[in-house]
């Protein structure tokens, strides 16, 4: 797997104020929708375009528009669904998939509920979302399926990873053909006996939308 590591100084901003347990829901919200836009810029540097002539009102010029088919930008509930407004802010015209996910609190496994997506993705340049790659077992899931569906590159956007996390993902995925490209901004220090990231930010769904 390719890790990219968005090192920047307003991520870092932003990243100190989201992980802050005094940062209220709508901070939280607005902050990570902001740094999914900058992640997003960092995500989107080999998206496929065309050439494209064009008239300016000086004369004729050669451009690029983005190329067909469309990417699909895929949310992983809960969570995940905080990330896709930063995400289609610079993508408007890609296709959403929605995945459903869960992870068992006791066994960390992680289990499908929702599958809202194109049964076939060959061609596509497929956006996963998912804010913390903890154990990995979620994103791995959402990767074997998508690669399934014929999808051949993928990249994975998470605000934080763990190092467990990234070598998971970098086991399950090492004797695949595609390249998985993982965009985070930080890969913090590990993970504690409950699966959390350690320092982390905590529970990313209910930072964003409560404890339900
Ligand atoms: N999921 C979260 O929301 N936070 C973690 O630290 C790990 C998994």
């Amino acid at each position: 797997m390719r890790t990219m590591l968005a090192d920047h100084p307003l991520i870092a901003h932003k990243l100190t104020t989201l992980r802050d347990e005094r940062t209220d829901s709508p901070t939280f919200r607005r902050l990570v929708d902001e740094l999914v836009t900058l992640l997003a810029y960092e995500a989107t540097r080999d998206i496929r375009v065309a050439e494209v002539a064009i008239t300016t009102p000086v004369g004729p010029a050669t451009g690029h528009r983005m190329a067909q088919p469309r990417p699909v930008v895929i949310p992983i509930l809960r969570a995940g669904l905080g990330m896709l407004e930063g995400m289609t802010r610079l993508l408007p015209t890609a296709e959403i998939g929605f995945l459903g996910m869960i992870r068992d609190e006791v066994t960390l496994e992680a289990s499908t509920y929702a599958d809202r997506l194109p049964m076939d993705l060959s061609g596509r340049q497929v956006f996963l979302l998912d804010p913390m790659l903890a154990t990995g077992g979620t994103l791995i899931m959402a990767i074997d399926l998508v690669l399934s569906r014929g999808a051949r590159d993928v990249t994975a956007i998470c605000i934080l990873a763990a190092p467990e996390g990234i070598a998971a993902v970098d086991a399950a995925v090492a004797d695949r053909i595609p390249t998985i490209t993982l965009v985070t901004a930080a890969i913090d220090e590990r993970l504690n006996d409950h699966g959390y990231i350690v320092p982390g930010l905590g529970d990313a769904g209910d930072r964003l939308y409560g404890v339900v």
